[in-house]
């Protein structure tokens, strides 16, 4: 049944089975070797939104080229927003997600930052369940490392209407990717370039919304990193251009001497990650000190330098957790940690991301609560 949701009944995705799925050999072609956001499997979830008729035709479809008009509200404002998330195989089978509730409630706020209407939260995991469910054969199966589903959640304004102004019509939509291990051959420090001539976030702006717009914002600066050497880029608040806030697309972690692992505060420019949250709460189970404050460039300079930091590293979705091995500025750059032994990771970075891992894998029980199940 399609087009009978009502802002009180959970909505019922209309299923448009395809005809012509990808065979098995292709496939398999595609999970033994997934990459990342390359390959797409079959179906996608997309669901309408009127400001007359609210939210209408949930449906499960062919994966397929959208069609939008060119004076589409989102092509000329970028008025959009969107979520990552994975699906996890468990070893009996079973598949699921990590804290969906967190990526539907923060999908919640990040559309009405940018004056999108909201998904019911139980919609957006219903949307999730969907999609896992019609394409569960696309999962990874367990036994091939850190391999999972990535889920995509966006919506954009299709309005055709070159006026600025919240668009009256609106898609929202879930595609699935494979996804491989983030680092093939386990974890690599990767460097990173701190960045003062660009930033990411301003006080009062959309910095704490997941919205396509900081991302293309931040590109330049990321190539800045690339032509400087670094793999990613770390930026600097608006105001001082001295607090950190955040890798590109990770939260940023710092690990002292004597245990405290300590990362900037939610200043509103900074985005929530949930794996951020998460590795807060199971550094603090296991024992370390946790400091939720502002950090700033010169204290991660210094601290590395007299050796009061230990560990740094990244949190975020797609990488889990990814050491950072060398910090690079202007006139200036240094090596953080140990490289002659395990790979440059240090014990705790190395036993955070074990952790997490093996939760989000069912490895361990998920005595948080953490997971749901999709399929
Ligand atoms: C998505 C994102 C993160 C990481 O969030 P997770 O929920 O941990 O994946 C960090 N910073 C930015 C800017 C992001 O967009």
């Amino acid at each position: 049944m399609s087009g009978g949701a009502t802002t009180t009944d959970a909505w019922d995705f209309e299923l448009e089975l395809r005809s012509d799925p990808a065979g098995a050999e292709a496939r398999t072609a595609v999970l033994d070797k997934p990459g990342f956001g390359q390959a797409f499997t079959d179906h996608m979830v997309v669901a309408s939104w009127s400001a007359d008729r609210g939210w209408h035709d949930q449906k499960v479809t062919a994966f397929a080229p959208l069609k939008v008009s060119p004076a589409a509200a989102v092509l000329h404002y970028a008025q959009e927003i969107f979520e990552g998330l994975k699906a996890y195989r468990h070893e009996d089978g079973s598949v699921w997600a990590f804290r969906p509730e967190r990526n539907a409630a923060r999908f919640t706020r990040s559309a009405q930052r940018l004056a999108l209407p909201p998904v019911p939260e139980q919609d957006f995991i219903g949307a999730l369940r969907a999609l896992v469910t019609v394409d569960e054969v696309w999962v990874p199966p367990t036994g091939t490392g850190e391999t999972s589903l990535y889920l995509r959640p966006y919506m954009i304004a299709t309005e055709a209407a070159l006026s600025v102004r919240p668009a009256n019509e609106v898609l929202f939509g879930v595609i699935a990717s494979p996804a491989g291990a983030y680092f093939e051959t386990g974890p690599k420090p990767v460097s990173i370039w701190l960045t003062t001539s660009s930033i990411r976030a301003t006080p009062g702006g959309t910095g704490a919304a997941k919205c396509g717009g900081n991302y293309a914002a931040s590109l330049a600066a990321m190539a800045e990193a690339v032509a400087n050497g670094c793999d990613q880029v770390a930026f600097v608040d608006a105001v001082e251009h001295r607090w950190l806030e955040e890798i590109g697309s990770m939260n940023l972690f710092f690990v002292q001497a004597d245990g405290t692992v300590v990362t900037p505060e939610l200043s509103g420019s900074i985005l929530a990650g949930v794996t951020r949250s998460s590795v807060l709460d199971l550094a603090r189970d296991l024992g370390h000190q946790v400091e939720e404050r502002r950090v700033s460039a010169d204290e991660w300079r210094d601290g590395v330098r007299s050796g009061k930091i230990t560990e740094v590293f990244a949190s975020g979705t797609a990488a889990v957790i990814t050491p950072i091995g060398r910090v690079a500025w202007a006139d200036g750059d240094l090596v953080i940690g140990d490289h002659t032994v395990d790979h440059g990771v240090g014990p705790v970075t190395a036993t955070l991301r074990k952790t997490l891992l093996d939760l989000q894998y069912g490895r361990v029980p998920d005595t948080h609560g953490w997971l749901t199940r999709l399929a």
